[in-house]
């Protein structure tokens, strides 16, 4: 976005406050955890009680065993739950699953898709890999690439030719549930569920990466709410509140393949961590409360129709696409449906938009290719202020065009 960073001294509730004491409405809440707000006295305290009783153990505790049990509850594929530190550790760890699984060395995923920074996912990634426009990495070894192929988002008949030229070469699909990493782009209706059935025709996995979607969208998966049947998930974020964790969560007969049953490595010394489980069960608890979803769904909508009433009264080209409590203002393109669409996207408009929006306290992702995450701390009137940010940000963007 060029300029000076932004450094942030403290956050709380739907504010974040930086360097300079500038208080900003945050729409990126630490890229998804953030989904109560920040600094939720109720996780603050039980960190702060957590702390006095040790930061890591190195054994078992019975917190990580509710965790999973709770994550179990709401997710009848987490029959079985390994915690990780992170999303790409997820990612890894399943992909050497369905590996192992299979006797198979490759797998298919989507472009735009990102699934974290191990090797052989970052081809075609989003996330930052699509904002600084190095989607297949330097110091990835072309060997390891090429076990990867891409397929638009969307696009099954692509799925179906990479089976049918080599069927055994693919040990899983990896996909995103709602895409949020190329912005948000939410598949057609039957895409994940077909995915899953492709990949089982083929002997394979599927894999749904829920490191943003879950306990995101309703209180469990997001593959649940399209009626697909994936093999394996990941989880991240939310399930950390904000502590750094991620998991992998699937039925017993595959997640045995792990070690100390099976003869899948996988190891981390902070992994499970007391810090990191405690806060993601307090955030849990509050999630499971009636109510919240809606109010996150209200506030997704109210941001959506302000937004396109924005652009449709300034006159400026865009679209906004939103699932739930995710959502992205594209700008220049009136339509994004993949990738492909994404790239499109004025870029240059919208470092001018973020440059607005910031000068109008409004902190939202720096990338025309994030998701602005929503949170239960926002309240009707940050949305609205928001709005007219927006409104006013978009005009200035007219003018100067
Ligand atoms: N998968 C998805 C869908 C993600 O959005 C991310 C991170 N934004 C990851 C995996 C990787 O998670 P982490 O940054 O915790 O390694």
């Amino acid at each position: 976005m060029g300029g000076a960073p932004i450094f942030i001294e403290r956050a709380s509730g739907a504010y974040v406050f930086d360097a300079d004491q500038n208080r900003l409405i945050d729409y990126v809440g630490s890229y998804g955890p953030a989904i109560l707000g920040h600094a939720h006295p109720t996780i603050a305290g039980a960190l702060a009680e957590q702390a006095r009783l040790g930061f890591s153990f190195g054994a078992p505790t019975a917190l990580e065993v509710e965790l999973a049990e709770m994550i179990g509850a709401a997710i009848p594929l987490a029959e079985k739950v390994r915690l990780v530190s992170s999303g790409t550790e997820a990612g890894m760890t399943a992909l050497r699953i369905a590996r192992a699984a299979t006797g198979r060395p490759g797998f298919i995923k989507f472009d735009g898709c990102y699934h974290g920074h191990s090797d052989a996912l970052l081809v075609r990634a989003g996330s930052g890999a699509l904002t600084l426009g190095v989607p297949d990495s330097a110091g990835v070894p072309e060997a390891l690439a090429a076990l990867t192929q891409v397929a638009p988002w969307d696009a099954l008949a692509v799925v179906e030719r990479y089976f049918s030229a080599d069927e055994k070469r693919v040990a899983a699909i990896i996909v995103e549930t709602v895409a949020a990493n190329m912005g948000v782009v939410p598949a057609s209706a039957d895409f994940i569920r077909e995915l899953g059935a492709i990949a089982h025709r083929h002997g394979a996995l599927l894999i749904c990466d829920e490191v943003i979607t879950g306990f995101r969208l309703h209180y469990g998966a997001a593959y649940d709410l399209v009626g697909a049947t994936p093999d394996l998930m990941m989880l991240g974020k939310i399930i950390g509140g904000g502590m750094p964790i991620g998991a992998v969560a699937g039925p017993a007969a595959l997640m045995d393949l792990l070690a100390p049953t099976g003869p899948v490595y996988q190891a981390g010394t902070l992994s499970g961590n007391p810090l990191s489980v405690r806060a993601g069960l307090e955030t849990l608890k509050i999630l499971a409360q009636p109510g919240q979803y809606e109010r996150l769904e209200e506030s997704g909508a109210r941001l959506e129709r302000g937004l396109r009433k924005a652009l449709a009264e300034t006159g400026v080209r865009g679209c906004v696409n939103r699932a739930g409590s995710l959502l992205t203002l594209f700008l220049g393109v009136e339509r994004v449906s993949n990738a492909e669409e994404a790239r499109k996207a004025d870029t240059a408009a919208f470092t001018r938009y973020f440059r607005e929006m910031i000068a109008r306290g409004i902190y939202i992702p720096p990338s025309q290719f994030e998701a602005m995450f929503i949170s239960l701390a926002h309240t009707e009137d940050d949305i609205d202020l928001t709005i007219a940010a927006a409104r006013e940000a978009l005009a200035e963007l007219k003018q100067t065009r």
